[in-house]
């Protein structure tokens, strides 16, 4: 199977030197994609290990031993969570290969200098590493249930998720350029069937771990009122020569948004401020809210954003992140308009995933 991936905003994947991306790395791919896989499972009821914990190994005794009908209730008893059983474990493989051919991406600009916006009343503000941009080929191998599997996960990571690394910085936005011809691989398989194979834990979502059931996700679009409304955005103005160059692809406005939410609106009552934003500058402690880069779409522009609503007051928090009028303000521009998505039962998530 084959699936031809354009990039909205920059990839990051990581590689071999710090700060640099000489190309695309599968880990880097891999690694996100475990992450969203983790989190839709929790919410569809299965089961999904702390992979900060490395708790699943496979036992092969217990599987022997095991007197369940179905494979995967024995590869559970084996000691493997329904994440695992497909990404892999100490002693379980990975169910399938991902390997990037046909790589036609080149970094969004030149040398390793992160792009450096300071938001007004920032001194540090945020810095972005170049990241690639372009299109490039998956070849996935695996059994015909993995495949599936990973289909609906890339249409999904596609919709509303992102791939590689530094989601919070905007990175990732993809497009599948051929899902009419690969989608009818998934005609008899679906998330509802996958999910009565996770079978019911029931168990309300563990706070500490992503699930999907506490996300919310919004897309935001707009008509710029011109060509050069990108270098009016408070924050720009010293970077205006570095993003000229690409602007007409894709514009790094995360810092800007993120800095009118925390620090123009955050109410101190809606809890941990630190946990949800992360750090300012570095990134370096992982913070709960994903905003794109904004990119330009048929008849307009757009922006998406997801959140972990975990550890604060999930009403107001939503509330202010999907805010049309706050972020028209912040880019200086009138009539922006937004959608969301923010299902809060696993019925609710499955049928998302279902019309995807
Ligand atoms: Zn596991």
């Amino acid at each position: 199977m084959e699936l031809t991936i354009s990039t909205l905003t920059p990839l990051w994947t990581g590689g071999v030197e710090p700060g640099k991306v000489d190309r695309i790395h599968e880990t880097g791919i891999l690694g996100s994609l475990r992450w969203w896989y983790e989190a839709i499972v929790r919410g569809l009821g299965g089961t999904a290990c702390d992979p900060s914990k490395g708790e699943c190994r496979f036992d092969a005794e217990k599987y022997q031993k095991s007197t369940a009908t179905d494979e995967r209730q024995r590869l559970r008893d084996a000691g493997l969570c329904d994440v695992c059983q497909l990404f892999g474990a100490t002693g379980w493989r990975r169910r399938f290969r991902l390997e990037v051919v046909n790589d036609q991406t080149a970094p969004l600009w030149a040398g390793n200098q992160p792009l450096n916006i300071r938001p007004p009343g920032r001194n540090r503000g945020w810095f972005l590493p170049p990241g690639r941009m372009g299109t490039f080929t998956l070849r996935i191998h695996g059994d015909a249930t993995s495949v599936k599997h990973l289909l609906a996960l890339f249409r999904f990571v596609e919709r509303w998720g992102s791939l590689g690394a530094k989601p919070q910085l905007g990175y990732g936005v993809i497009a599948i350029q051929n899902w009419d011809a690969v989608k009818n691989n998934l005609n008899d398989w679906s998330w509802r069937q996958a999910a009565q194979s996770f079978g019911n834990n029931s168990s309300a979502p563990n706070a500490d771990l992503p699930d999907l059931r506490r996300f919310g996700f919004f897309r935001y679009r707009f008509q710029p009122p011109d060509k050069a409304w990108w270098s009016r955005i408070g924050g720009f103005e010293r970077v205006v020569a570095q993003v000229r160059p690409f602007a007409a692809r894709t514009v790094p406005v995360p810092p800007v948004l993120k800095n009118a939410w925390r620090f123009q609106h955050w109410q101190p009552s809606w809890e941990d401020e630190h946990t949800f934003w992360g750090r300012v500058a570095t990134d370096r402690i992982r913070g709960k809210v994903a905003v794109s880069w904004a990119y330009p779409r048929t008849n307009g522009w757009e922006i998406r954003g997801s959140a972990w609503l975990s550890g604060v007051e999930p009403e107001p928090v939503w509330q202010l992140l999907s805010n049309a009028a706050i972020v028209n303000q912040t880019l200086g521009v009138t009539g922006g308009t937004m959608d969301t998505m923010r299902p809060q039962t696993t019925d609710q998530l499955l049928n998302v995933l279902e019309n995807l």
